[in-house]
């Protein structure tokens, strides 16, 4: 209880709960909520919301569902999950993201000769990681290679590839080695065509690498060929005219020797 005096003129001096003054002069009663504009960060801290300072400090303090629902900024949460390369797709929410395990993206698997793939979703993924390894994590570099190679994939590795085919495989295979090597995930594999755009560009940035860097070595060859096939060519004209020098030497030779001793031929 405020006891009651005569009122003045300077501003009210009562203190409130909070850190802000009472903005009225001297007042009998009770001060009014304090309605200073302030901010607080969402759960998913991506976003201030704007509450009046009493408001805030009424959620702050009252029943834990209303504390969720108010401090939610309504968009999507965004957090990166711990154990895959995926970002929680739940609307902003009070506390950890969800599990891990309920995460609904969908990846490519592969077989080891990567002739088979299916999609996946993550949680699947992961629980098939979880038991082959012992752990569930992966990131966007970790090649899945969760599916067993079939009698197909046999015949289609030792037969029907065509020499533009075999480059290709050589090609990824070298991608992918290095990608590994990056990471230094031991055995998974990258997919190459994922359906995630920020793995995809990084697939996609090593492989046009890769084939920028065959490209320079072909445009080289080439340019050492015709180099060396210009190089024949003005070997073979001196030769001809070398050859014709000769010749015409002789002939001129034969022609004066006839010349000086026709009596003898
Ligand atoms: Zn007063
Ligand atoms: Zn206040
Ligand atoms: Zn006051
Ligand atoms: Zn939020
Ligand atoms: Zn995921
Ligand atoms: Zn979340
Ligand atoms: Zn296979």
């Amino acid at each position: 209880e405020v006891q009651e005096c005569e009122t003045c003129t300077l501003p009210c001096q009562v203190e409130r709960p909070c850190k802000h003054a009472c903005p009225k002069r001297c007042h009998p009663g009770q001060c009014d909520p304090c309605a200073q504009p302030v901010e607080s960060a969402c759960h998913c801290k991506r976003t201030q919301l704007n509450f009046l300072c009493s408001e805030l400090a009424t959620i702050a303090s009252g029943a834990p569902y209303e504390q969720k629902r108010r401090l939610s900024c309504g968009k999507v949460c965004h957090k990166q999950l711990p154990n895959c390369p995926h970002a929680c797709a739940r609307t902003c929410h009070a506390g950890v993201c969800p599990e891990e395990e309920s995460c609904e993206e969908l990846e490519n698997v592969r077989c080891p000769c990567k002739r088979r793939k299916e999609k996946w979703a993550c949680k699947q993924i992961q629980g098939a990681l979880l038991a082959r390894d012992g752990k569930r994590s992966y990131t966007a570099a970790t090649i899945l290679r969760l599916l067993e190679c079939d009698t197909q994939c046999g015949k289609a590795a030792s037969s029907s590839l065509k020499p533009s085919e075999q480059t290709a495989a050589a090609k990824n295979e070298t991608a992918d080695n290095a990608k590994v090597g990056e990471t230094s995930a031991a055995e998974y594999t990258t997919l190459e065509d994922s359906t995630s755009r920020s793995k995809l560009s990084k697939a996609d940035k090593q492989r046009e690498r890769e084939e920028r860097r065959l490209a320079r070595l072909a445009a080289q060859e080439e340019a050492d060929a015709k180099k060396a096939m210009k190089a024949r060519l003005q070997l073979a004209k001196k030769v001809l005219a070398v050859l014709l020098l000769i010749i015409g030497g002789l002939g001129c030779g034969l022609i004066l020797f006839r010349v000086a001793a026709p009596g003898d031929l």
